[in-house]
């Protein structure tokens, strides 16, 4: 992989065309109702830093659809004057509406919900349109091609697939090309305590010329050392959401977590910091898709982008403490 000589911040997705920020910011949480004020400054904060791409689906909230109507009433207001230098993505797949056409992968609830999604962020266009799951009752073409669709309408840049096995991916890809669409991206789920990715997927990637997005690449906040010393108030995990439940802290997970902030103590790094430079070492990853409740920690993720790369030894401590 070569990086532009003066972006370093930048990684080429896969073989397109296209450059990512090595991090990017997800709007799962934060950006729904009532948080427009502190959504706003997050947004601003992580373009100043130069996390310029913005995650969306069309279910993120609460309730779903806030958060890209928080992010329409944020571009609204001013980030819209910078709509040529970030890349804005949304999904479907998750169940959005009631009825048959509210969830699943078929060409009817697809380009409709590509079409309110537009409507809620008031944009033309996005720049990446994901299948957000796949949907084994759908046919893999009918899915596709609705992707497919929706570049040739122009209301996508780019298609791509998240959370696909690798031979879906593989002929998920191979349909895409077909249908002059190539695949983008693939958006998954890893960090030092999933290596799913690495059994086919990444691999699937390498082969297919599509670049990867990992999401959660902090383990909801475990691995940031969020819950080294328990479960803070303002946490995910005291939250409501249910995402992240007291239980999914294991001993086994804090175990690891305490190992990787020590070691990143030793760099003089956060937790943070290290976790994703952990996940940059894999070229097939273009970006490290972040989430943050704050300032700070969206400051302290993007200094990640600056990260040295992680010595044989640090990779072996951490190789041992994912082990157990
Ligand atoms: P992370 O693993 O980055 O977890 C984010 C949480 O980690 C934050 O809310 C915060 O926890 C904590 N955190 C972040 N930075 C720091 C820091 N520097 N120091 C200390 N704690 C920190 O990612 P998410 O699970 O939030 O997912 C990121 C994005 O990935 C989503 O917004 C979404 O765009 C995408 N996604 C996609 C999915 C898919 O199916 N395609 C599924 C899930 C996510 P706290 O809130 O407790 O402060």
């Amino acid at each position: 992989m070569t990086q532009p000589e003066n972006q370093p911040a930048f990684r080429r997705c896969g073989r397109s065309g296209l450059l990512l920020p090595t991090i990017s910011l997800g709007l799962w949480h934060n950006f729904g109702a009532h948080t427009l004020d502190r959504a706003r400054e997050m947004a601003w904060t992580a373009l100043d830093l130069g996390i310029v791409h913005f995650d969306l689906a069309n279910n993120y909230g609460p309730p779903p659809g806030s958060a890209e109507e928080t992010f329409g009433t944020i571009l609204a207001s001013g980030l819209s004057a910078h709509r040529d230098e970030i890349i804005i993505s949304t999904k479907a797949g998750y169940r959005m509406g009631p009825g048959p056409y509210g969830d699943g992968g078929s060409r009817k609830y697809l380009l409709s919900s590509l079409d309110a999604s537009l409507r809620r962020m008031r944009l033309d266009y996005v720049d990446i349109f994901y299948h957000h799951r796949p949907d084994p009752a759908t046919p893999l073409e009918e899915t596709m091609a609705a992707l497919a669709s929706a570049v040739a309408q122009g209301k996508a840049l780019y298609a791509g697939i998240s959370n696909y096995d690798p031979g879906r991916t593989l002929a998920a890809a191979a349909m895409l090309r077909e249908l002059g669409a190539p695949l983008l991206i693939h958006q998954f789920r890893y960090n030092l305590l999933h290596r799913e990715p690495e059994k086919g997927l990444l691999q699937a990637l390498e082969a297919t010329g599509a670049g990867g997005i990992a999401f959660s690449p902090l383990a909801q906040g475990l691995l940031a050392g969020r819950y080294n010393s328990g479960i803070p108030g303002d946490s995910r995990a005291a939250s409501s959401t249910g995402f992240l439940r007291p239980e999914q802290i294991t001993e086994k997970a804090l175990a690891a977590a305490r190992t990787l902030s020590a070691v990143a103590a030793e760099r003089g790094e956060t937790p943070a910091r290290l976790a994703l430079a952990w996940i940059l070492r894999r070229p097939e990853v273009t970006s490290a898709l972040i989430g943050a409740s704050n300032l700070e920690q969206i400051r302290d993720c993007a200094a990640a982008m600056q990260s040295a790369p992680l010595s044989q030894e640090e990779l072996t401590q951490l190789e041992e403490a994912a082990a157990g």
